[in-house]
């Protein structure tokens, strides 16, 4: 049985819970400090896992993401909709069922962490709706059976994308420039006990050398071009994506194959993501 609490238990029905008035959970108080040369290591225990989803547990959930339900079932059905919506890759839909969404957002948004919708994180950074977090995991993964190798993400922000990425990958590498981000992500994934995944503090425009070759490099953050660090640290045969802006002067996903022959570029969709700054802060 699942002796967690029922979902969203602390959300009243109509009232914002405390800190939804001006006021964020959220400080940045910290002064600026060098990058930290060493990945921060969370976890020494075992992944904690829930029940796979099964497709008859995937039919039998509510239509409605009402109060009270079980956060289990909420992501279940957002499960239905990503793959509805064509999210084809099962370790990316298992992956995306475990993680609790809710838990990386402030309370006051816990009650939309499921709903198809990117959502402020603090800082002036968001976290991507679902659909875009799967989709560009899928296009990471393509081609893989098991799990992905070693994964490096840029723009940890509230650690969500890293702790699904944590699931699909055998290390995740996510390095951050935003100290404040950099320790919120830290106190969101600390009780997920991800003992793959690595937090850095630091400048993600030059990658991060010590975890290369990477499997998969993908940005959370778009540039107006793939920085060359990041294709000199990918492995043959591995694969980049990041939002970045094209010809047109728009800014779409990018996918970048790196093979024995060189590199093979394809540009996706459109896409809409922060942008990629250099230096910490
Ligand atoms: N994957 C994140 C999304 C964060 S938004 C999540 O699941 O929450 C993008 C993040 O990229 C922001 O936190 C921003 O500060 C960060 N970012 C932008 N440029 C960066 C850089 N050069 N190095 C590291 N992080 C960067």
């Amino acid at each position: 049985m699942n002796q967690r609490p029922r979902f969203p238990a602390r959300l009243p029905p109509s009232e914002p819970a405390d800190n939804a008035r001006g006021r964020s959970a959220f400080s940045n108080s910290g002064t600026v400090q060098t990058a930290r040369a060493q990945p921060v290591r969370l976890g020494v225990g075992p992944v904690r896992s829930r029940a796979p989803l099964t497709p008859a547990a995937m039919q039998n959930i509510p239509a409605s993401t009402g109060l009270g339900l079980d956060s289990s079932a909420v992501r279940a059905r957002m499960v239905s909709q990503l793959a509805a919506q064509g999210i084809q890759d099962p370790l990316v839909l298992q992956a995306m069922g475990r993680v609790e969404r809710h838990r990386f957002v402030e309370s006051a948004l816990a009650n939309q962490a499921y709903e198809d919708t990117s959502l402020p994180i603090g800082l002036g950074q968001t976290i991507s709706k679902p659909n875009v977090v799967a989709r560009m995991i899928e296009l990471l993964r393509q081609g893989a059976s098991g799990r992905l190798g070693r994964v490096l993400e840029i723009g940890t922000g509230c650690g969500y994308q890293a702790a699904v990425l944590s699931h699909v990958a055998t290390e995740v590498y996510s390095i951050e420039r935003l100290r404040g981000l950099h320790e919120k992500a830290k106190g969101h994934l600390l009780p997920f006990r991800l003992p793959n995944v690595h937090l850095i503090f630091g400048d993600g425009m030059q990658g991060f050398p010590k975890g290369a070759p990477y499997a998969g490099i993908i940005s959370a953050a778009g540039g107006d071009d793939v920085p060359a660090s990041w294709m000199a640290q990918l492995a043959e045969g591995g694969r980049l994506v990041a939002p970045t802006v094209t010809a047109s002067g728009q800014q779409a996903l990018v996918v970048i194959h790196k093979t024995s022959q060189g590199f093979e570029r394809q540009i996706l969709e459109a896409v809409h993501f922060v942008p990629l700054k250099s230096g910490i802060a």
